[in-house]
Protein backbone atom coordinates (compact mmCIF):
# COMPACT_ATOMS: atom_id res chain seq x y z
CA UNK A 1 0.00 0.00 0.00
CA UNK A 2 1.13 3.26 -0.99
CA UNK A 3 2.12 5.16 2.09
CA UNK A 4 1.01 8.78 2.40
CA UNK A 5 2.75 11.96 3.68
CA UNK A 6 1.00 14.70 4.88
CA UNK A 7 2.20 18.13 6.54
CA UNK A 8 -0.62 19.11 9.11
CA UNK A 9 0.89 23.08 9.05
CA UNK A 10 2.31 24.93 6.36
CA UNK A 11 5.34 26.96 7.45
CA UNK A 12 4.12 29.90 9.31
CA UNK A 13 6.58 32.71 11.21
CA UNK A 14 6.53 31.60 14.95
CA UNK A 15 5.67 33.49 17.90
CA UNK A 16 6.69 36.99 18.34
CA UNK A 17 7.03 36.34 22.10
CA UNK A 18 10.22 35.79 23.74
CA UNK A 19 10.73 32.33 24.69
CA UNK A 20 13.65 31.20 27.63
CA UNK A 21 14.91 27.77 27.49
CA UNK A 22 14.03 25.29 30.44
CA UNK A 23 16.95 24.40 31.72
CA UNK A 24 18.67 20.60 31.36
CA UNK A 25 17.07 17.32 33.40
CA UNK A 26 13.14 18.11 32.22
CA UNK A 27 11.51 15.07 32.16
CA UNK A 28 11.32 12.76 29.26
CA UNK A 29 9.13 10.10 28.18
CA UNK A 30 10.64 7.49 25.77
CA UNK A 31 8.48 4.23 25.75
CA UNK A 32 10.57 1.24 24.49
CA UNK A 33 7.77 1.54 21.51
CA UNK A 34 10.35 3.80 19.87
CA UNK A 35 13.00 1.28 19.50
CA UNK A 36 10.63 -0.62 17.39
CA UNK A 37 11.96 -1.15 13.42
CA UNK A 38 9.45 0.73 11.81
CA UNK A 39 7.34 1.39 14.48
CA UNK A 40 5.72 4.80 14.38
CA UNK A 41 6.54 7.48 16.78
CA UNK A 42 6.20 11.12 17.48
CA UNK A 43 8.74 13.65 18.43
CA UNK A 44 7.68 17.02 19.95
CA UNK A 45 10.22 20.02 20.64
CA UNK A 46 9.47 23.39 21.61
CA UNK A 47 9.96 23.80 18.40
CA UNK A 48 10.92 21.71 15.05
CA UNK A 49 12.82 23.13 12.28
CA UNK A 50 11.87 21.46 9.38
CA UNK A 51 14.41 23.40 7.52
CA UNK A 52 16.45 26.27 7.79
CA UNK A 53 13.43 28.59 6.69
CA UNK A 54 10.68 26.42 8.14
CA UNK A 55 10.56 26.61 12.49
CA UNK A 56 7.36 25.62 14.11
CA UNK A 57 7.05 26.40 17.23
CA UNK A 58 5.41 23.69 19.56
CA UNK A 59 5.94 21.69 16.24
CA UNK A 60 5.45 17.47 16.04
CA UNK A 61 7.21 15.40 13.99
CA UNK A 62 6.12 12.00 13.31
CA UNK A 63 8.55 8.94 12.26
CA UNK A 64 7.18 5.75 10.97
CA UNK A 65 9.22 3.01 8.27
CA UNK A 66 12.38 5.05 8.37
CA UNK A 67 10.70 8.23 7.29
CA UNK A 68 9.26 11.33 8.16
CA UNK A 69 5.53 10.77 7.17
CA UNK A 70 4.19 14.24 8.62
CA UNK A 71 5.49 17.18 10.37
CA UNK A 72 3.54 20.40 11.64
CA UNK A 73 1.54 21.66 14.92
CA UNK A 74 -1.06 18.65 16.50
CA UNK A 75 0.63 15.65 14.79
CA UNK A 76 -0.28 13.73 17.94
CA UNK A 77 -3.73 14.04 17.86
CA UNK A 78 -4.61 12.88 14.43
CA UNK A 79 -2.63 9.63 15.66
CA UNK A 80 -4.38 8.45 19.10
CA UNK A 81 -2.23 5.58 19.10
CA UNK A 82 1.24 6.45 18.37
CA UNK A 83 3.92 6.48 21.13
CA UNK A 84 4.70 10.91 21.97
CA UNK A 85 8.41 11.65 23.36
CA UNK A 86 8.47 14.85 24.34
CA UNK A 87 11.17 17.14 24.82
CA UNK A 88 10.15 20.63 26.86
CA UNK A 89 12.93 23.04 26.19
CA UNK A 90 14.41 21.57 22.92
CA UNK A 91 14.60 21.99 19.59
CA UNK A 92 14.10 19.05 17.22
CA UNK A 93 16.26 19.54 14.03
CA UNK A 94 17.41 17.46 11.47
CA UNK A 95 20.42 14.91 11.87
CA UNK A 96 23.12 16.86 11.19
CA UNK A 97 25.85 16.44 7.83
CA UNK A 98 29.50 15.97 8.69
CA UNK A 99 30.81 16.72 5.15
CA UNK A 100 34.59 15.76 5.64
CA UNK A 101 36.19 13.35 8.97
CA UNK A 102 38.51 10.88 9.61
CA UNK A 103 37.18 8.62 12.09
CA UNK A 104 40.36 6.13 11.88
CA UNK A 105 42.12 8.93 13.94
CA UNK A 106 40.09 9.59 17.01
CA UNK A 107 42.63 7.99 18.92
CA UNK A 108 45.18 10.36 17.50
CA UNK A 109 43.76 13.40 19.26
CA UNK A 110 46.48 15.55 20.08
CA UNK A 111 49.08 14.53 17.67
CA UNK A 112 51.89 17.34 16.40
CA UNK A 113 49.19 19.91 18.84
CA UNK A 114 50.96 23.18 18.19
CA UNK A 115 53.72 22.32 15.16
CA UNK A 116 53.37 24.05 12.05
CA UNK A 117 51.14 22.35 9.07
CA UNK A 118 54.34 20.42 6.85
CA UNK A 119 55.71 19.40 10.45
CA UNK A 120 52.49 18.05 11.38
CA UNK A 121 51.82 15.92 8.37
CA UNK A 122 55.04 14.45 9.56
CA UNK A 123 54.02 13.33 12.79
CA UNK A 124 50.76 12.24 12.20
CA UNK A 125 52.11 10.03 9.16
CA UNK A 126 54.65 9.08 11.25
CA UNK A 127 52.08 7.60 13.87
CA UNK A 128 49.76 6.40 12.02
CA UNK A 129 52.78 3.68 10.33
CA UNK A 130 53.14 2.81 13.98
CA UNK A 131 49.71 1.61 14.48
CA UNK A 132 47.86 -1.63 13.51
CA UNK A 133 44.38 -2.64 11.94
CA UNK A 134 42.82 -3.30 15.27
CA UNK A 135 43.77 0.44 16.35
CA UNK A 136 42.17 2.03 13.70
CA UNK A 137 39.07 -0.03 14.33
CA UNK A 138 38.83 1.01 17.37
CA UNK A 139 39.44 4.46 16.70
CA UNK A 140 36.55 4.18 14.08
CA UNK A 141 34.07 2.93 16.15
CA UNK A 142 34.47 5.53 19.10
CA UNK A 143 34.44 8.18 16.73
CA UNK A 144 31.25 7.27 14.69
CA UNK A 145 29.79 7.29 18.24
CA UNK A 146 31.11 10.78 19.17
CA UNK A 147 30.31 12.11 15.97
CA UNK A 148 26.37 10.45 17.04
CA UNK A 149 26.34 12.21 20.03
CA UNK A 150 27.09 15.47 18.79
CA UNK A 151 23.75 15.14 16.50
CA UNK A 152 25.59 13.82 13.43
CA UNK A 153 23.36 11.35 11.33
CA UNK A 154 25.80 11.41 7.56
CA UNK A 155 28.97 11.49 7.56
CA UNK A 156 31.89 11.76 4.76
CA UNK A 157 35.05 10.17 5.55
CA UNK A 158 38.66 9.82 4.31
CA UNK A 159 39.72 6.06 5.59
CA UNK A 160 43.32 5.25 5.24
CA UNK A 161 42.98 1.46 6.84
CA UNK A 162 39.74 0.79 4.94
CA UNK A 163 38.19 0.04 8.44
CA UNK A 164 35.60 2.87 9.12
CA UNK A 165 32.51 1.74 6.93
CA UNK A 166 32.16 -0.76 9.07
CA UNK A 167 32.05 1.34 11.81
CA UNK A 168 29.46 3.48 10.33
CA UNK A 169 27.27 0.62 9.17
CA UNK A 170 27.32 -1.10 12.72
CA UNK A 171 26.31 2.36 14.24
CA UNK A 172 23.35 2.52 12.34
CA UNK A 173 23.90 5.43 10.13
CA UNK A 174 24.67 6.54 6.93
CA UNK A 175 27.75 7.91 5.11
CA UNK A 176 30.12 8.01 2.25
CA UNK A 177 33.94 6.69 2.58
CA UNK A 178 36.77 7.69 0.17
CA UNK A 179 39.32 5.44 0.85
CA UNK A 180 42.46 6.51 0.29
CA UNK A 181 45.75 6.06 -1.55
CA UNK A 182 48.66 7.73 -1.34
CA UNK A 183 51.41 7.55 -4.89
CA UNK A 184 54.06 10.14 -4.03
CA UNK A 185 57.25 9.48 -6.70
CA UNK A 186 56.73 10.35 -9.92
CA UNK A 187 59.20 7.67 -10.99
CA UNK A 188 57.42 4.64 -9.30
CA UNK A 189 55.43 1.89 -10.27
CA UNK A 190 51.57 2.65 -9.00
CA UNK A 191 50.50 -0.66 -10.38
CA UNK A 192 50.44 -2.46 -6.89
CA UNK A 193 49.06 0.28 -5.07
CA UNK A 194 46.11 0.71 -7.78
CA UNK A 195 45.68 -3.22 -7.69
CA UNK A 196 44.90 -2.89 -4.03
CA UNK A 197 42.48 -0.15 -4.17
CA UNK A 198 40.23 -1.99 -6.76
CA UNK A 199 40.18 -5.12 -4.64
CA UNK A 200 39.84 -2.26 -1.48
CA UNK A 201 36.84 -0.71 -2.84
CA UNK A 202 35.35 -4.22 -3.71
CA UNK A 203 35.31 -5.27 -0.25
CA UNK A 204 33.88 -2.28 1.14
CA UNK A 205 31.27 -2.10 -0.70
CA UNK A 206 30.69 -5.27 -0.62
CA UNK A 207 30.87 -5.03 3.58
CA UNK A 208 29.36 -1.69 3.64
CA UNK A 209 25.41 -2.31 3.56
CA UNK A 210 22.80 -0.47 1.77
CA UNK A 211 23.22 3.06 4.00
CA UNK A 212 26.99 3.46 3.16
CA UNK A 213 28.64 4.26 -0.47
CA UNK A 214 32.54 3.79 -0.88
CA UNK A 215 35.17 6.15 -2.97
CA UNK A 216 38.15 7.43 -3.08
CA UNK A 217 40.41 9.85 -2.53
CA UNK A 218 44.11 10.39 -3.41
CA UNK A 219 44.47 12.26 -0.38
CA UNK A 220 46.08 15.74 -1.51
CA UNK A 221 47.85 17.27 -4.70
CA UNK A 222 51.43 16.71 -2.73
CA UNK A 223 50.43 13.26 -2.06
CA UNK A 224 49.46 12.40 -5.91
CA UNK A 225 51.72 12.49 -8.63
CA UNK A 226 50.85 12.84 -11.90
CA UNK A 227 51.18 9.98 -13.56
CA UNK A 228 49.16 8.20 -10.60
CA UNK A 229 46.40 10.78 -11.01
CA UNK A 230 46.34 9.86 -14.88
CA UNK A 231 46.01 6.12 -13.99
CA UNK A 232 43.38 6.91 -11.48
CA UNK A 233 41.24 8.60 -13.50
CA UNK A 234 41.19 6.71 -16.04
CA UNK A 235 41.27 3.02 -14.30
CA UNK A 236 38.15 4.24 -11.68
CA UNK A 237 35.75 5.77 -14.03
CA UNK A 238 32.10 6.99 -12.09
CA UNK A 239 33.63 6.10 -8.18
CA UNK A 240 33.01 8.72 -6.21
CA UNK A 241 35.90 11.05 -5.39
CA UNK A 242 36.90 13.15 -2.40
CA UNK A 243 40.52 15.26 -1.95
CA UNK A 244 42.18 17.55 0.49
CA UNK A 245 42.79 20.20 -1.47
CA UNK A 246 44.05 24.27 -1.61
CA UNK A 247 44.43 23.77 2.30
CA UNK A 248 47.36 25.49 3.10
CA UNK A 249 50.05 27.80 1.32
CA UNK A 250 52.85 25.11 1.64
CA UNK A 251 50.52 22.58 -0.86
CA UNK A 252 50.35 25.64 -3.32
CA UNK A 253 54.34 26.31 -3.05
CA UNK A 254 54.77 22.40 -3.77
CA UNK A 255 52.45 22.22 -6.74
CA UNK A 256 53.40 25.83 -8.22
CA UNK A 257 57.63 26.34 -7.73
CA UNK A 258 58.45 22.86 -6.05
CA UNK A 259 59.55 24.84 -3.33
CA UNK A 260 58.41 25.14 0.34
CA UNK A 261 58.42 23.02 3.73
CA UNK A 262 56.52 20.02 1.79
CA UNK A 263 58.68 19.97 -0.77
CA UNK A 264 61.82 20.14 1.23
CA UNK A 265 60.69 16.88 3.40
CA UNK A 266 59.99 15.24 0.13
CA UNK A 267 63.57 15.95 -1.45
CA UNK A 268 65.42 14.15 1.76
CA UNK A 269 63.69 11.53 0.97
CA UNK A 270 64.79 11.14 -2.55
CA UNK A 271 61.76 12.20 -4.18
CA UNK A 272 61.80 14.43 -7.69
CA UNK A 273 59.67 17.45 -6.84
CA UNK A 274 58.57 18.87 -10.07
CA UNK A 275 57.01 22.38 -10.76
CA UNK A 276 53.61 22.93 -12.37
CA UNK A 277 53.33 26.66 -12.45
CA UNK A 278 49.65 26.53 -11.37
CA UNK A 279 47.26 26.28 -8.78
CA UNK A 280 46.22 22.76 -7.12
CA UNK A 281 42.98 23.12 -7.93
CA UNK A 282 44.48 23.50 -11.53
CA UNK A 283 46.33 21.06 -11.52
CA UNK A 284 43.79 18.25 -10.20
CA UNK A 285 41.77 20.28 -13.11
CA UNK A 286 44.81 19.64 -15.85
CA UNK A 287 44.70 15.91 -14.85
CA UNK A 288 40.80 15.78 -15.39
CA UNK A 289 40.11 14.77 -11.49
CA UNK A 290 37.22 16.49 -11.27
CA UNK A 291 33.76 15.36 -12.32
CA UNK A 292 30.46 16.41 -11.19
CA UNK A 293 29.55 15.65 -7.54
CA UNK A 294 33.52 15.56 -6.72
CA UNK A 295 34.34 16.73 -3.46
CA UNK A 296 36.78 19.30 -2.90
CA UNK A 297 38.34 19.73 1.13
CA UNK A 298 39.03 22.73 2.46
CA UNK A 299 40.11 25.52 0.03
CA UNK A 300 41.21 28.05 1.94
CA UNK A 301 44.15 29.12 -0.69
CA UNK A 302 41.63 28.88 -3.38
CA UNK A 303 41.05 32.08 -6.09
CA UNK A 304 38.21 32.99 -7.57
CA UNK A 305 39.51 31.68 -10.48
CA UNK A 306 39.83 28.04 -8.74
CA UNK A 307 36.38 28.26 -7.87
CA UNK A 308 35.10 28.88 -11.09
CA UNK A 309 36.80 26.01 -12.45
CA UNK A 310 35.43 23.70 -9.73
CA UNK A 311 31.67 25.29 -9.97
CA UNK A 312 32.27 24.70 -13.96
CA UNK A 313 32.90 21.48 -13.10
CA UNK A 314 30.40 20.49 -10.80
CA UNK A 315 32.29 19.86 -7.75
CA UNK A 316 31.19 20.51 -4.44
CA UNK A 317 33.27 21.89 -1.78
CA UNK A 318 33.73 20.38 2.04
CA UNK A 319 34.45 23.43 4.48
CA UNK A 320 36.23 22.50 8.35
CA UNK A 321 37.08 25.67 9.36
CA UNK A 322 38.30 24.77 12.87
CA UNK A 323 40.67 22.83 11.59
CA UNK A 324 41.94 25.25 9.29
CA UNK A 325 42.40 27.62 12.04
CA UNK A 326 43.74 25.25 14.54
CA UNK A 327 46.16 24.42 11.74
CA UNK A 328 46.68 27.85 11.37
CA UNK A 329 46.79 27.34 7.32
CA UNK A 330 44.12 30.02 6.08
CA UNK A 331 40.13 31.09 6.45
CA UNK A 332 37.79 29.23 4.05
CA UNK A 333 36.58 31.60 1.17
CA UNK A 334 32.74 30.17 1.51
CA UNK A 335 31.33 33.68 0.84
CA UNK A 336 33.00 33.15 -2.66
CA UNK A 337 32.31 29.68 -3.08
CA UNK A 338 28.57 29.73 -2.29
CA UNK A 339 28.54 32.85 -4.76
CA UNK A 340 30.35 30.89 -7.35
CA UNK A 341 27.21 28.32 -7.31
CA UNK A 342 29.52 25.44 -5.28
CA UNK A 343 27.29 23.54 -3.18
CA UNK A 344 28.77 23.26 0.12
CA UNK A 345 28.80 21.03 3.48
CA UNK A 346 31.16 21.43 7.01
CA UNK A 347 33.21 18.62 7.94
CA UNK A 348 35.12 18.20 11.67
CA UNK A 349 37.98 17.04 9.62
CA UNK A 350 39.85 14.97 12.21
CA UNK A 351 40.15 14.78 16.17
CA UNK A 352 43.60 15.26 15.17
CA UNK A 353 43.00 18.62 14.04
CA UNK A 354 39.75 19.99 15.83
CA UNK A 355 39.92 17.82 18.48
CA UNK A 356 36.03 18.48 20.12
CA UNK A 357 34.54 16.82 16.74
CA UNK A 358 31.62 19.83 17.33
CA UNK A 359 29.61 20.90 14.13
CA UNK A 360 28.12 23.21 16.21
CA UNK A 361 31.55 24.86 16.56
CA UNK A 362 32.18 24.85 12.77
CA UNK A 363 28.96 26.64 11.96
CA UNK A 364 29.89 29.06 14.12
CA UNK A 365 33.57 29.23 13.01
CA UNK A 366 32.21 29.34 9.77
CA UNK A 367 30.02 32.36 10.02
CA UNK A 368 33.37 34.12 11.98
CA UNK A 369 35.80 33.45 9.26
CA UNK A 370 33.79 34.96 6.69
CA UNK A 371 33.34 37.58 8.61
CA UNK A 372 37.28 38.08 9.09
CA UNK A 373 37.11 37.71 5.11
CA UNK A 374 34.47 41.01 5.01
CA UNK A 375 32.18 38.39 3.13
CA UNK A 376 29.97 37.45 5.39
CA UNK A 377 27.74 34.47 4.97
CA UNK A 378 24.52 34.03 7.31
CA UNK A 379 23.26 31.35 10.14
CA UNK A 380 21.17 30.02 7.40
CA UNK A 381 23.51 29.33 5.13
CA UNK A 382 26.08 27.62 7.89
CA UNK A 383 22.87 25.90 8.79
CA UNK A 384 22.01 24.70 5.76
CA UNK A 385 25.40 23.89 4.88
CA UNK A 386 25.48 21.69 8.08
CA UNK A 387 22.21 20.09 7.11
CA UNK A 388 20.45 19.76 3.74
CA UNK A 389 22.96 21.53 1.52
CA UNK A 390 25.68 19.33 3.04
CA UNK A 391 23.67 16.06 2.33
CA UNK A 392 23.24 17.31 -1.52
CA UNK A 393 26.61 17.84 -1.47
CA UNK A 394 27.64 14.56 -0.82
CA UNK A 395 24.72 13.50 -3.29
CA UNK A 396 21.55 12.59 -0.79
CA UNK A 397 18.71 14.75 -1.26
CA UNK A 398 16.25 13.38 0.97
CA UNK A 399 17.94 14.23 4.00
CA UNK A 400 19.28 17.26 6.37
CA UNK A 401 15.05 18.25 6.45
CA UNK A 402 12.50 16.94 8.38
CA UNK A 403 9.99 17.16 5.67
CA UNK A 404 7.17 14.48 4.97
CA UNK A 405 9.21 12.04 2.80
CA UNK A 406 12.66 12.51 4.10
CA UNK A 407 14.80 10.09 6.07
CA UNK A 408 14.09 10.42 9.37
CA UNK A 409 17.65 11.37 10.75
CA UNK A 410 16.56 13.85 13.74
CA UNK A 411 18.38 15.31 16.94
CA UNK A 412 16.69 16.85 20.07
CA UNK A 413 19.23 20.06 21.14
CA UNK A 414 18.61 21.53 24.58
CA UNK A 415 19.56 25.34 23.92
CA UNK A 416 19.81 27.39 27.41
CA UNK A 417 19.97 30.80 26.45
CA UNK A 418 16.84 33.04 25.04
CA UNK A 419 16.06 33.32 21.57
CA UNK A 420 16.80 36.76 20.33
CA UNK A 421 14.90 38.72 18.12
CA UNK A 422 11.08 38.43 17.29
CA UNK A 423 11.51 34.07 17.40
CA UNK A 424 10.89 34.64 13.51
CA UNK A 425 12.61 31.30 12.17
CA UNK A 426 15.89 32.73 11.39
CA UNK A 427 16.35 33.91 15.37
CA UNK A 428 15.78 30.28 16.05
CA UNK A 429 18.40 29.28 13.36
CA UNK A 430 20.55 31.67 15.07
CA UNK A 431 19.96 30.53 17.94
CA UNK A 432 21.45 27.22 17.58
CA UNK A 433 24.06 28.17 15.80
CA UNK A 434 25.52 30.60 18.68
CA UNK A 435 24.35 28.47 21.31
CA UNK A 436 24.47 25.11 20.19
CA UNK A 437 27.24 22.45 20.71
CA UNK A 438 27.65 18.98 20.66
CA UNK A 439 26.93 18.92 24.53
CA UNK A 440 23.89 19.55 24.91
CA UNK A 441 22.41 16.67 22.48
CA UNK A 442 19.62 15.26 24.28
CA UNK A 443 18.85 12.39 21.68
CA UNK A 444 19.68 11.66 18.34
CA UNK A 445 17.43 9.14 15.50
CA UNK A 446 18.82 7.62 12.32
CA UNK A 447 15.98 6.42 9.71
CA UNK A 448 13.66 7.08 12.78
CA UNK A 449 15.13 4.80 15.51
CA UNK A 450 16.67 6.94 18.17
CA UNK A 451 20.56 5.44 18.46
CA UNK A 452 21.56 7.35 21.48
CA UNK A 453 19.90 9.81 24.20
CA UNK A 454 21.52 11.86 26.80
CA UNK A 455 19.12 9.90 29.76
CA UNK A 456 21.52 7.26 30.37
CA UNK A 457 19.63 4.40 28.29
CA UNK A 458 21.52 2.75 26.06
CA UNK A 459 20.31 1.61 22.72
CA UNK A 460 22.92 0.63 21.42
CA UNK A 461 24.73 -1.32 23.85
CA UNK A 462 27.73 1.37 23.94
CA UNK A 463 27.80 0.53 27.92
CA UNK A 464 28.48 -2.76 27.56
ZN1 LIG B 1 40.95 15.78 6.29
Amino acid sequence: MARRFRSRSSCRPASSQRRRWSARGAEVSMPATDRRAGGAVIVRGDWLVQSPRCVIPEGEVRFQDGRVTDAGREVARAFPGDPVLSFPGCVILPGLINAHTHLELTLLRGTGRGLPFARWLEKVAREVLGRDREFFEQSARMGVREQIRGGVTTLADHSAAGVSHTAIRDAGVSGVVYREVFCLDPEADHTPALDFLASELERMTQESGADVRIGLSCHAPYNACSPALDAVVSRFKGVPRSIHVAESPEESAFIRSGEGALAGQRRERGIAVQAHRMSPVEYLDNRSYWHPGSQAVHLTQASQGDLAVLAARGVCAAFCPVSNAVLGVGIPPVRAARDAGLLCGLGTDSAISSERQDLFEEMRMAVMGSRLRSAPVTEQEVFAMATSEGAASLGWRDRGMLEPGSRADAVALRLTGTVPGEGQPEDIISAIVWQGSACQVEAVWSAGRMIWNANGEDPQGWNG
